[in-house]
C-alpha cells in the first residue's frame, strides 16, 4: 500500500501547500525584514484547527532561512513553542533557553530567573530572534498571561538583540479573554486563516497521496470521499490526512490489494471510536455517569433529552454506585463541557411559561459512546 506512510503524518511539512499561497506571501512579506536585520511586525495568526496555520509558519520560516544563507547574511533565529505540549510558562520558557542554546534545569528556577536567563541568551546570540507561540491558548492561568505579557514588552530589555512574537490560535474567541495591551502587541499583524472546502481538501489529499501511496493503489472515489467527509468537519486538513492514511491501513490490515471507499468508511469509525474513547477517558467520574445517562435515555428512543431528565436518571446511577450527587447546575456545566468536546449538542429552548430548558442531543454512535464508557470498569455493569 505504502511507499511513505510518513509522508500522511500532521508533523511533516510538504514542499508545497497549495491554496496557501495568499498566505505564505502575507507571512512572508511581514517577515522578510529580517533578513535585512530589522525586527518584523509581531503576527497574531487564528484558524480553525487543520487549516495550515503550523505548517504555513513553519515553512515561511524554512524559506526565511534558506533565503538568508543564499544572501550570505545572517539568518533570524527561529524559536519554535507548541503550548499545548509546553503548557506552563516554565516549560515554555525552558523551551526558548533551550533552543537558544542556554541550559536549565526542568524544574526548581523561578520564573523570573528563567525569564532572566532567557533574555541573557538573547543577548549573546546578537541578533533577532522569531519566537513561535503555536496553540498559545492553551497557555492560560496567571502565570501564562503574565508570560505572555513579559514577552510582548522583552524588546525593551535587550540592546544588542529582538525578538518578533507569531502567536498562532485554533481559538477563534481566545483575543477576547487576552489582556487588551498583549491582545494590541501581539496582534500587530493578523492572519486569519479559513477552512479548506473540499475541493481545496482534494488537491492537499492528490499531492499527499503520490508521496505515500504506491501508484495505482487508491480506488477513483477514495480522495473525494476523505475530502468531503473532513470538508465537514470544518474543513480539517489533518482530519482529511488521517482518514486517508487510516482507510490505507485498513486495507493494509485486510490484505486488500486496493484501497476503497468502504475502506475509509471504516477508518472514519475507527478514528471516530478513538477520539470518543480519549474524550472519555479524560473526564471526571461524575461527567461519565452524565455521559452513561444520556446514553441510557438515547438507548430508551429519546432523541431530544433535558438536563431534567438526564440530572434525575443521573442520580439513579450515582444511587446504586453509592456515590454522593452533585447539583444539577454543576451536570448542567458537565453538559456544556460535554458539548465542547464535541459528544452533544446542547440548545437552550424556551418552554414558554415554564422558563428556559436545555434540549440534550447525542452527536455520537451510542455504540460508539458505549465502548468508551465501559472502559471504565465502574460504568461498564450500568450499561445494557
Ligand atoms: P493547523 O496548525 O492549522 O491546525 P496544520 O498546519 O498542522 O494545521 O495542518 C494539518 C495537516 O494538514 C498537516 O499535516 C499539514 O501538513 C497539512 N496541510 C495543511 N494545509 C495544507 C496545504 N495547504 N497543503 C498541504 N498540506 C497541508
Ligand atoms: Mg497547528
Amino acid at each position: 500500500m505504502f511507499k511513505d506512510r510518513e509522508k500522511l503524518r500532521p508533523d511533516y511539512v510538504p514542499e508545497e501547500l497549495p491554496h496557501r499561497e495568499f498566505e505564505i506571501k502575507r507571512l512572508g512579506e511581514t517577515l522578510a525584514p529580517a533578513i535585512k536585520g530589522v525586527r518584523p511586525s509581531n503576527v497574531f495568526i487564528y484558524g480553525l484547527p487543520g487549516t495550515g496555520k503550523t505548517a504555513v509558519t513553519k515553512f515561511v520560516l524554512k524559506v526565511l532561512a534558506r533565503t538568508a544563507a543564499k544572501l550570505a547574511v545572517k539568518a533570524p533565529r527561529s524559536c519554535y513553542v507548541n503550548c499545548k505540549y509546553d503548557n506552563t510558562a516554565y516549560r515554555v520558557l525552558a523551551s526558548l533557553c533551550e533552543q537558544l542554546g542556554v541550559k536549565v534545569p526542568f524544574t526548581g528556577l523561578s520564573i523570573s530567573e528563567l525569564f532572566r536567563r532567557f533574555v541573557t541568551g538573547l543577548e549573546e546570540s546578537r541578533g533577532l530572534a522569531i519566537v513561535v507561540l503555536d496553540e498559545v491558548d492553551a497557555l492560560r492561568g496567571e502565570h501564562g498571561c503574565d508570560l505572555l505579557y513579559r514577552l510582548t514588552r522583552v524588546n525593551s530589555e535587550l540592546s544588542s538583540s529582538k525578538v518578533s512574537l507569531i502567536g498562532i490560535t485554533n481559538d477563534l474567541k481566545f483575543t477576547e479573554s487576552l489582556d487588551p495591551r498583549v491582545k494590541s502587541a501581539l496582534g500587530e499583524e493578523e492572519l486569519v486563516f479559513k477552512p479548506y472546502d473540499s475541493e481545496e481538501l482534494e488537491d492537499i489529499l492528490r499531492q499527499r497521496a503520490r508521496l505515500a501511496f504506491v501508484d495505482g493503489v487508491l480506488e477513483d472515489g477514495v480522495i473525494p470521499l476523505c475530502a468531503t467527509l473532513a470538508a465537514r468537519e470544518h474543513g480539517d486538513a489533518r482530519r482529511a490526512l488521517d482518514l486517508l492514511r487510516v482507510a490505507g491501513e485498513v486495507a493494509e490490515r485486510e490484505g486488500a490489494c486496493k484501497v476503497t471507499e468502504g475502506h475509509v468508511r471504516r477508518a472514519q469509525r475507527e478514528i471516530e471510536r478513538d477520539r470518543v474513547v480519549e474524550v472519555v477517558r479524560s473526564m471526571p467520574l461524575h461527567g461519565k455517569i452524565t455521559l452513561a445517562a444520556i446514553y441510557l435515555l438515547e438507548k430508551k428512543g429519546v432523541r431530544e433529552k433535558t438536563t431534567g431528565e438526564i440530572y434525575s436518571l443521573y442520580r439513579d446511577l450515582c444511587r446504586s454506585l453509592r456515590l454522593d450527587e452533585l447539583t444539577q447546575r454543576r451536570i448542567s456545566d458537565l453538559i456544556n463541557e460535554l458539548d465542547s468536546a464535541g459528544l452533544v449538542t446542547a440548545r437552550v429552548v424556551s418552554r414558554g411559561r415554564r422558563g428556559l430548558t436545555k434540549i440534550v442531543k447525542l452527536n455520537i454512535d451510542g455504540s460508539i459512546l458505549k465502548a468508551g464508557l465501559g472502559e471504565d470498569g465502574r460504568l461498564s455493569d450500568l450499561l445494557p
